[in-house]
């Protein structure tokens, strides 16, 4: 290869590099950007495998995020210490490494390819770092066709690391800016943000929402029972429960802490039967899940009721009516007497 053709590939490289930048801000969905900026690193630097480990910082260890190659699945229960292996050294001294010859380095940890029966030859590791904080290493291992890792990929690699750092930041913040610390669904306040995109999008496409409003019955004798904290401990599993049926799910509802044990679901493009589907698979789940607080069996049960545009068209003026109607269905369902959840009908 002329210099001029290394000159026009090593240009190529840094555009492929570049175009990354557009997922970091296309999508908050962390492990889909890092699994593509892991994708261009093997890619771009020709390596047969890429993974990135993150700092458990309470543990002072390293975990494996995402993982690209084969056999990469086995890896995802290894931990290293800080300082431990060539990645725990590079996250402890926050110094990219890159070692030629992995069976000649006594850094290396031998169980991760022991785990994976991958066979590593060579490896260029790179801490993550923002404002001075290591987050973890992105690193990639054997240079295809039997070649060694240069000072260039090195360069482009350093490039893609602080990429994977600004969105690994980025998702830390939004999910510190949006997420209830007590239940770890969204608070409120960003809950109706996205519910008034939804709206707006209705208004424009016709495009069907729902959103389910739940209260828990009886809530106040769960607190005189197990005391405040463990209401506390019983609110924070219900919520588990309620993310657990909406991944399932695989759609993209989305749930919030509307009140102290109020939480809204909100379900774009689905039509009231799904959401009548929905709060009954999570009602159930809650009536038949056995809580234990302090040792003591509690059992639990919550009401939920359901909005929908296009249906209810008529009564709905702006995003929070939806709300409001959901809130008038539930309070139909308590009436009714609790555990059981209804469409808001018009009286
Ligand atoms: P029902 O909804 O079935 O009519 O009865 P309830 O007893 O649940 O009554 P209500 O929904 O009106 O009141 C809820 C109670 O939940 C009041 C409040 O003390 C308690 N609560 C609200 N937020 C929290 C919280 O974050 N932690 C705990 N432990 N209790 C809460
Ligand atoms: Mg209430
Ligand atoms: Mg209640």
């Amino acid at each position: 290869m002329t210099e001029i053709e290394k000159l026009k590939k090593q240009i190529d490289k840094l555009y492929e590099v570049l175009e990354a930048n557009r997922y970091l801000s296309s999508t908050l969905n962390l492990t889909l950007v890092l699994e593509r900026l892991l994708e261009k690193a093997k890619e771009v630097i020709e390596a047969e495998a890429s993974s990135l480990m993150l700092l458990d910082e309470e543990k002072q260890e390293l975990y494996f995020h995402t993982v690209l190659g084969e056999k990469s699945e086995k890896l995802k229960n290894i931990r290293l210490k800080l300082g431990e292996g060539i990645s725990g050294w590079v996250a402890k001294n926050a110094e990219p490494v890159l070692v030629e010859d992995c069976s000649k380095d006594p850094r290396f940890y031998r169980k991760a390819d022991e785990e994976s029966g991958f066979h590593t030859r060579s490896m260029m590791c790179v801490p993550l770092i923002y404002r001075k904080r290591v987050l973890g290493t992105i690193q990639v291992l054997n240079k295809t066709q039997g070649r060694n890792f240069n000072e260039e990929d090195l360069k482009i690699f350093q490039i893609m690391a602080d990429q994977a750092a600004i969105a690994i930041e980025n998702a830390r913040l939004h999910n510190l800016a949006t997420i209830d610390n007590a239940t770890g669904l969204y608070r409120k306040e960003y809950f109706l943000m996205r519910l008034k995109d939804e709206y707006l999008r209705f208004l424009y496409t016709g495009n069907p929402i729902t959103v389910l409003m739940s209260d828990i019955d009886h809530f106040k004798k769960v607190n005189t029972e197990y005391g405040h904290i463990g209401g506390d401990i019983a609110l924070k599993e219900l919520a588990k429960i309620i993310l657990s049926v909406i991944h399932e799910s695989k759609e993209e509802d989305i749930a919030g802490r509307y009140g102290g044990e109020e939480f809204c679901i909100l379900m774009p493009n689905a039509d009231e039967n799904r959401g009548l589907e929905l709060a009954e698979q999570i009602r159930k789940r809650i009536e038949n899940h056995r809580f234990y607080i302090d040792g003591k069996e509690a059992r639990i049960t919550i009401s939920i009721g359901i909005a929908n545009l296009p249906l209810h068209k008529t009564l709905i003026n702006d995003y929070e009516d939806l709300i409001k109607l959901a809130d008038e269905a539930l309070y139909i369902c308590k009436d009714k007497g609790r555990n059981c959840c209804a469409i808001y009908e018009k009286k």
